[in-house]
């Protein structure tokens, strides 16, 4: 009789368990999600920074280029304008000018180097970012559709364990469920527990003696004196393997 119960209250706290353990994974399976769509986002705008800096630092090189043309264009102009000069005065003015535009010319030549090299660097960071932010989106997807699996893999396997609940709650008298149930609500799972070598499971604290001997006696449902859970002696109840269905849960 007693170990019948205590039986039964055990396969009923390892089906509370596993619901317990399925609901917490629902909870956060949308989290998940969330923090990768937050890294999807970041490696977008991230992304989007250089584009912007690849963007400007080519308008720039091409207004270089038309501004050199222009240039060239008039140093041109001013060789072949040297050639009809009339007096020295001004041969010297067009000298000076063409000196001038030359200057111009050579620190436009830097500019242009200055621009082509952080546009290359620019150019390999926009490699890497793309390439980051297209791993986080295939990350994403994974992420979506196998939450959906899992999500309807828990949500099923929860309807089986409610059935189990329900056959496992019928066989147990009403006061023992009542106690259970009462504990449930109260204190964090587990609700009973295993007393080995007069230590609770549940608090990790040994149990007074008498109490230990009362247990061992195997004749009434005991709690512990210090944590309330529901205690039984680890020998009296065979060590069983993790219920079949409780690994196909979690595979
Ligand atoms: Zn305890």
């Amino acid at each position: 009789m007693y170990h019948k119960q205590i039986e039964q209250l055990v396969m009923l706290q390892r089906i509370d368990g596993e619901i317990l353990t399925l609901r917490t994974e629902l909870d956060n399976a949308p989290q998940e999600i969330q923090s990768l769509e937050k890294r999807h986002q970041d490696a977008e705008t991230a992304r989007n920074v250089v584009l912007e800096k690849l963007g400007y630092l080519t308008d720039q090189l091409k207004r270089l280029e038309n501004d050199m043309e222009e240039d060239h264009v008039r140093l041109r102009k001013s060789k072949s304008k040297m050639m009809m000069v009339g007096n020295s005065k001004e041969y010297h003015a067009m000298v000076r000018e063409m000196d001038n535009l030359e200057k111009l010319n050579r620190s436009r030549d830097e500019e242009k180097a200055a621009f082509a090299e952080e546009l290359e660097r620019q150019t390999s960071a926009e490699q890497e970012v793309t390439a980051k932010a297209e791993a986080v989106s295939k990350e994403l997807e994974v992420a979506r559709a196998g939450l959906d699996e899992r999500m309807q893999a828990a949500r099923k396997r929860l309807d089986v364990l409610a059935g189990q609940r329900k056959e496992a709650c019928k066989v147990l008298p009403p006061p023992i469920l009542s106690r259970y149930e009462f504990i449930r609500s109260r204190l964090p799972n587990p609700v009973i527990v295993s007393v080995d070598q007069g230590v609770c499971a549940g608090c990790n604290i040994s149990i007074p003696p008498q109490a230990f001997i009362e247990l061992q006696k195997g004749q009434q449902i005991l709690s512990c004196p210090n944590c309330q859970r529901l205690i039984f002696w680890v020998q009296h109840i065979a060590p069983q393997t993790t219920p079949e269905e409780g690994k196909d849960a979690k595979a």
